[in-house]
């Protein structure tokens, strides 16, 4: 019936919802799964970054370290300390560009010359110079001893300030040929001629970044690369060797100093760059089957070291291939979208399944109450309710009517027509008593054979003898066909009415109706009784 569509209707209808729910459930599961992993991905990216800045700026200072050791040692060897001396007085005297001191210049480069080049070739080393204070004035670049006599005030502050204060210093700083990591030592010498410790000038040795990032990349397992900004560089080195050391890179926006392995370039390109060099996250980066993580920090000169004002000459830019750790990313995301597909259509196929058990349940409930021909309620059911439905009227002292209908000459109608045909019938003679029924309220019961039983709360007898005839002269209208019927063309219902309100001591609702229905029948069928008058 139609209450019973409703409920399996609304059934399925709240299995939708928890399925809705469920699946939205599962995929915020989904999403916030891949957000804390992509989160832990990122950070443990950004701390291994991190450590490699942290070692970056170790072997910094290694270097460093050992480039002062190196200067310290020079600078303690006597033999040159006082050749330094006589080309500083010569060169007071006649001139750094002098003949006199060229030749006490050459006297220098080859004393330090042979054991400079060992220690160049063995140990990564590139730059030992040679420097006149106050400020810079080039003395002896052994790396280069045709370039000499210029001065490097503005350019190399670790010289001016161990001339100025006359101690060690060290730093990163680019010059006029290369930009180098450096250690500066002041060279003291007693001075022959007055017997008195005296100040000459300083010496520098100096490595390149080429020297240790392969180094630096071997042992920490990140590639590096340095880069410088055009306005560091255009400041502090002579053009023939900006030309000369940044070949075809007139076009980019940074100079690429150094760099531990190939490919810097295109990873740079896809690496976003902020203006302080500063970053907080690394950048993952998709080139063909492999995956890199990109970071960078800044990289500042003896200058910026020590005055924090300064920008940064330019920055150090670290990359990893990060391919297993990617992979094994989104090959636990996958797992995981695939557990929770399963685990979405073990609860569906589940919930089903207690659906499907609910439906049969309800079938079996609808089965004991509904008459399977006609669809209406059956005398199991009406027995119950007209008890209820009795006392209920008793107690509230309501009307409640009761109506009964037989079809008239059946057995003549299933002789002439057969059974199936009696069925039919029986079908639509019960649809359209229900039809009419359903609109007071009330409830229609197949009784018995061809008779059927309304039972009608708060309804007196007028109405009730009313809705009667409506459903007498709406079978009727349904014109089907009734040779055999003694009275009418057409199959045609008898109908008996009782009300509460007529109810006598110990006759019953139904006997009265029944008694009505005999009278009905006895009176020519196809009407009700009692009739309206
Ligand atoms: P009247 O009520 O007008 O006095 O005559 P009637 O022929 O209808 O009389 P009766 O009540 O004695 O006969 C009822 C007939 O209804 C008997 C039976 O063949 C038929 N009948 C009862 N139940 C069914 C059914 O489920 N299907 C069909 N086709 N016929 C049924
Ligand atoms: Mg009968
Ligand atoms: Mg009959």
């Amino acid at each position: 019936m139609t209450d019973f569509k409703a409920l399996i209707k609304h059934k399925n209808r709240s299995v939708l919802y928890i399925s809705a729910i469920i699946l939205c459930i599962d995929l915020v599961f989904v999403a916030f799964n891949y957000y804390t992993s992509q989160k832990t991905l990122n950070s443990t990216l950004f701390q291994r970054a991190e450590t490699h800045q942290n070692e970056f700026n170790l072997t910094l200072d290694m270097t460093y370290r050992n480039m002062l050791q190196l200067s310290t040692y020079i600078s303690n060897n006597d033999e040159l300390n006082q050749l330094f001396l006589a080309g500083k007085k010569a060169a007071e005297k006649d001139g750094i560009k002098s003949e006199s001191v060229a030749v006490l210049r050459q006297k220098l480069l080859d004393k330090v010359k042979v054991p400079w080049d060992i220690t160049t070739e063995k140990f990564d080393v590139r730059q030992l110079h040679y420097h006149l204070g106050p400020g810079s004035l080039s003395y002896l670049r052994v790396h280069r001893p045709s370039k000499f006599g210029d001065r490097l005030d503005n350019t190399r502050f670790t010289i001016v300030d161990t001339n100025k204060e006359k101690t060690e210093r060290s730093g990163f700083e680019t010059g006029r040929i290369y930009s180098g990591l450096r250690g500066v030592s002041p060279i003291w010498t007693i001075d022959p001629e007055t017997n008195r410790r005296t100040y000459v000038g300083a010496v520098e040795a100096g490595t390149s970044f080429d020297q240790i990032l392969p180094l630096f990349s071997k042992t920490f397992k990140a590639n590096t690369a340095i880069f410088l900004t055009k306005e560091h560089v255009q400041k502090t080195m002579w053009q023939q060797y900006t030309n000369e050391n940044f070949k075809d890179q007139s076009n980019s926006k940074y100079y690429l100093e150094s760099s531990s392995s190939e490919g810097v370039k295109t990873l740079l390109a896809k690496t976003p760059i902020n203006k302080d060099f500063i970053k907080n996250a690394v950048t993952i980066i998709e080139q063909g089957d492999r995956y890199f993580s990109s970071y960078y920090f800044p990289l500042f000169d003896y200058r910026g070291t020590k005055d924090k004002t300064l920008p940064p000459v330019g920055f150090v830019f670290v990359w990893e291939d990060v391919t297993p750790m990617i992979k094994e990313f989104r090959h636990s995301f996958i797992m995981n979208i695939l557990f929770f597909v399963l685990a979405f259509l073990i609860i569906e196929v589940f919930l089903l399944w207690i659906l499907g058990r609910e439906k049969k349940l309800s079938i079996a409930e609808r089965e004991a109450i509904i008459d399977g021909l006609t669809g209406l309620y059956n005398r199991r059911y009406y027995d119950a309710l007209i008890t209820k439905e009795k006392a209920r009227a008793l107690k509230t002292n309501r009307p409640l009517s009761l109506i009964i209908c037989d079809i008239d000459y059946f057995k003549y109608f299933n002789d002439t027509y057969g059974h199936l045909e009696g069925d039919k019938a029986l079908k639509k003679v019960a649809m359209t008593i229900r039809k009419i029924v359903e609109n007071y309220a009330s409830i229609a019961a197949r009784y018995g054979g061809e008779e059927f039983i309304i039972v009608l709360p708060e309804t007196d007898r007028a109405n009730a003898i009313m809705i009667a005839d409506n459903i007498r002269s709406a079978v009727y209208a349904l014109n089907i066909p009734h040779e055999a019927s003694l009275i009418e063309a057409y199959l045609t219902l008898s109908l008996g009415v009782s009300c509460t309100h007529n109810l006598i001591a110990e006759q019953s609702l139904i006997k009265i109706a029944d008694a009505n229905l005999y009278q009905a029948k006895e009176h020519g069928r196809n009407r009700v009784e009692p009739s309206i008058r």
